[in-house]
């Protein structure tokens, strides 16, 4: 059978993107495109099971709906995937009309409303991991993960286990050469060494999307065999592990360092991993060639922390940065604004402990109660839920959850309030980080980088300014 695979096109960061956003790109004016693993290892799976598959992700290739219907025209599929998400989902729903064949919607947000989108028209919709289920929906029969017009879907697609059992995500179908993370110095290539995460902080997408025991974890061998794969095809400056946590388990961080070392790869990796990491581990780390980590915090009030449920210690989270700048270690720590229990008071504390911790980079951004997280049902019981239109759930964007002494509003406010004092303490303080940002945008855009990165420097500038008037 014809398969086609599509990121459909829009201003979103979407497919590959634990938080699903409109591209606000706020923080420094980076082009961020995650690579879609959803999509390349499902278009993997299809080809090594005898289909003929096409992909488009048309949000990294900028592509408009009617390019993409002409493709789809063109190449006649049997079936289209599509991956959706809330903030994107009512101009998801018109490009699956546009493109005028039967269209399974996949990922986080198909998971948590399947029969939403099959109300919508999409002939189907997976729920759970959907790259290693796709063959078997080809035929839109009844399945118990796939949502129709006749039957709902009532469990998650079943979670392959193995994953170096998985053939490689299909790279020669994505154009590689646009994925990035802000983090990666020049050319980055993506690879995961494991997929989920044990903890369950109640406003992640990972448990529910994924399901129970989504924790598993990759032979390091295996992770370095491809490692080495995409050096040999793409030539990169660096390698990013986009795991959803990379240090949760000490053995295999530990041997995954060993590996890397043995391979004697060249090339400095970056990664994102838990908040807190022993000493030793980032030594090995560092010893590796661990060049940044990012990690998330969310906030600095211990009640906020204990209401999510977050599993670090702020104290230690000062420790990692430490001993992070010791070994030489770039660091980038994530925040949320709006988090149950949080006050105007306690999001002020988060802003002056996000500013002292002195990480190279930062990011802030508004708690969003996305449709099967723990966060959305207790929101909609509180009756916290001011707004109910998925495209109003933009992390980058506005706040949709509002507390009775705690607004949507002023949530709003400290978000931004959050930006301006991050953006003018690198201008005053941290004028390093400034050259790290157009040094990368120069390595990855050349001249057009540094034009475009300056205009949103200069319009961040002005805007600082009036607001310090
Ligand atoms: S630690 Fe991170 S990845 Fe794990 S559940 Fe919490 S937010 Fe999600």
């Amino acid at each position: 059978m014809k398969a086609f695979l599509i990121n459909p096109p829009g201003p979103y960061c979407r497919a590959g993107s634990r938080w699903p956003h409109r591209r606000a790109i706020r923080s420094v004016g980076i082009d961020y495109h995650p690579f879609p693993f959803g999509l390349a290892y499902a278009a993997s799976r299809l080809r090594a099971d005898g289909h003929t598959v096409s992909v488009l992700d048309c949000i990294a290739l900028g592509m408009p709906v009617e390019a993409l219907a002409e493709k789809v025209r063109e190449f006649k599929p049997d079936i289209v995937f599509m991956e959706t998400s809330a903030p994107s989902f009512r101009r998801d729903v018109e490009t699956m009309r546009a493109i005028g064949r039967p269209c399974v919607a996949v990922g986080a947000h198909a998971t948590a409303t399947a029969r939403e989108h099959v109300q919508a028209g999409f002939a189907g919709a997976i729920r759970g991991e959907y790259d290693q289920a796709v063959t078997e929906t080809l035929d839109l029969l009844p399945r118990p993960w796939l949502a129709t017009k006749t039957s709902p879907a009532t469990e998650h697609a079943p979670l392959p286990v193995r994953l170096d059992d998985i053939p490689w995500p299909a790279w020669d179908l994505f154009p590689m050469e646009k994925y990035n993370d802000p983090i990666c110095r020049g050319r980055s290539v993506t690879v995961l060494s494991s997929r989920g995460c044990p903890h369950r902080c109640d406003f992640c997408t990972l448990a529910p999307y994924h399901g129970e025991h989504d924790y598993r974890l990759r032979d390091p061998k295996a992770v370095c065999d491809e490692i080495a794969e995409l050096i040999r095809r793409y030539h990169p400056d660096e390698i990013y592990f986009d795991d959803d946590s990379i240090s949760l388990n000490r053995k295999h961080v530990l041997g995954l360092c060993e590996e890397l070392r043995r391979r004697r790869f060249g090339l400095p990796f970056s990664c994102m991993g838990h908040a807190t990491v022993a000493h030793d581990v980032l030594e090995a780390m560092a010893a590796a060639g661990c060049r940044a980590y990012k990690f998330g915090v969310e906030s600095a009030d211990p009640d906020v922390l204990r209401q999510i449920p977050k599993a670090i210690e702020l104290d230690d989270v000062v420790r990692t940065v430490h001993d992070c700048r010791r070994l030489g270690i770039r660091t980038h720590a994530t925040f949320v604004f709006g988090l149950p229990g949080e006050t105007r008071e306690s999001a002020m504390k988060t802003i002056e402990f996000a500013l002292h911790l002195r990480t190279h980079t930062l990011q802030f951004a508004i708690a969003t109660p996305y449709p099967g997280t723990a966060l959305y049902e207790r929101a909609r019981n509180k009756g916290w839920l001011v707004k109910e239109d998925w495209s109003d759930f933009d992390p980058a964007a506005e706040s949709v959850l509002s507390y009775p002494d705690y607004s949507a509003a002023d949530i709003a406010e400290m978000h931004a309030l959050a930006w301006r004092r991050w953006q003018w303490h690198i201008l005053t303080r941290q004028p390093g980080t400034l050259f790290h940002h157009f040094r990368n945008a120069y390595r990855r855009e050349g001249a057009a980088g540094l034009v475009r990165l300056g205009r949103y420097g200069a319009q961040r500038l002005l805007a600082i300014l009036r607001s310090r008037r």
